[in-house]
């Protein structure tokens, strides 16, 4: 499919951005229509036709970066419709994928292709982890060959969300040896190009998602199939991942959430003595320090989400990154416990601890972001005696 040439402005409708209120509202509405089950792509396709994917940008424009109150009700919105695997493919869209091609400086397919997913119309899947590695970037082993009229691409992408349902992939390739961060460009491969072939990923945990890997086989595309400079993809990389690092931490808010009010549910309904086991003293304590943490976790996105969203500040992402981390396991688990058997039912809590691990891993390991708080400790420290 290719995207319509459009200009990527982001909104359907081009009047002021509605407020915080009516735009939960208005996802609430168009992801209500949908079945639980709807697959990432097909929440994409209405949220976008609905114009609500714009409205989530800054001055309703990708280019422009995420408002961080609209990409948290957004996530919310989505998290509280369909699975997992959905939302998986909804948040580094909304977070990565789109704003890095509208960041395109010159008009060309990368505009175009931002200009159809911002309507809903195309996916666009982020490729940075490679077969080579995940963690280590710098050692990626997909090569780029740039010629004047041409390029070509050769490499295996592994573990990509929206792989198995997008129109085509940002590619990070490196155009010559070498760790040295200049040496890696972005390339937008679509599917339909020989040899490409994609393939899903062997799990259920994340159906609705597309995650799959992508085998680029000597793909040859024109040259105007390279996104941004030469050179410059790394730098790029990290501004873009450091937003899906915010956008983990609200869904991460928003996950906790949902699971704290259910298990609260049916601990008032599970009967115990005379009351049920939420008048239990001891299970109240346990469910009031996961309320402390997410409290923590919700406090800690007001306070660095805009340095993230408007200043792509990669420390404050991995701050967030790495409590968000912390704090599903721990609320997830301790929820998990005091549901008792029933969590291990089809599809119950303890199939969502399995799934909410990735918070750990996707985007960055939590040991990842620790090195990037740790190398940055004495900002951390002189910031804590402001
Ligand atoms: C469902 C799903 C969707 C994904 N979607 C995408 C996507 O859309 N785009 C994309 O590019 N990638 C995606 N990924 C890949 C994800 O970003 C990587 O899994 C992640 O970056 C970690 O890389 P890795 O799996 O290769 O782990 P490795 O790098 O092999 O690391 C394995 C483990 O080693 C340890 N480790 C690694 N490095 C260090 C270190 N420096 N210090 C201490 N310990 C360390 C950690 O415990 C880590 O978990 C997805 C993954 C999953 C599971």
């Amino acid at each position: 499919m290719t995207a319509p040439a459009r200009e990527a402005t982001g909104a359907r409708s081009t009047s002021a951005a509605a407020p915080a209120g009516e735009f939960s509202a208005r996802c609430a509405d168009v992801l209500g229509s949908m079945g639980r089950h709807a697959t990432g792509r097909q929440v994409w396709a209405g949220l976008g036709s609905a114009g609500v994917l714009g409205e989530t940008y800054r001055a309703q424009s990708p280019a422009a970066g995420v408002d961080r109150a609209r990409l948290g009700a957004l996530l919310a919105a989505v998290d509280a419709h369909v699975g997992i695997g959905s939302t998986l493919a909804v948040c580094v869209q909304i977070a990565s994928s789109l704003p890095l091609l509208a960041a395109a400086s010159a008009p060309g397919p990368a505009r175009d292709m931002a200009a159809g997913a911002v309507a809903g119309e195309a996916v666009v899947a982020f490729g940075a982890t490679d077969e080579a590695t995940g963690s280590d970037l710098a050692a990626l082993s997909t090569t780029l060959r740039l010629d004047a009229e041409e390029i070509e691409v050769t490499g295996t992408k592994r573990w990509i969300t929206n792989a198995t349902q997008c129109d085509a992939a940002l590619v990070l390739a490196r155009h010559r040896p070498g760790r040295h961060f200049t040496s890696f460009t972005w390339v937008l491969v679509p599917v339909t190009a020989a040899g490409v072939t994609v393939e899903a990923a062997d799990t259920e945990l994340f159906d609705g998602s597309g995650t799959g890997h992508i085998r680029l086989d000597r793909v040859r595309l024109p040259r105007s199939q390279v996104v941004g400079r030469p050179g410059m993809a790394l730098a790029s990389f990290a501004e873009h991942i450091a937003v899906e690092r915010l956008a983990g931490a609200l869904w991460g808010v928003a996950l906790c959430r949902r699971v704290l009010a259910d298990t609260k549910r049916r601990l008032a309904a599970r009967p115990y003595g005379d009351g049920s086991l939420w008048h239990l003293e001891g299970v109240r304590q346990r469910f009031a320090d996961t309320l402390v943490l997410v409290r923590q976790l919700r406090a800690l996105t007001a306070e660095l989400g805009d340095r993230v969203a408007v200043h792509h500040d990669t420390t404050a992402a991995a701050l967030l990154k790495s409590s968000a981390a912390a704090t599903v396991e721990r609320v997830l688990a301790e929820c998990a416990q005091l549901q008792g058997a029933e969590g291990f039912a089809a599809g119950g809590i303890q199939h969502l601890r399995a799934q909410a691990a990735l918070f750990g891993i996707g985007g960055g390991t939590r040991e990842l972001m620790l090195s990037v708080v740790g190398d940055a400790a004495d900002t951390v420290l002189a910031e804590l005696a402001d």
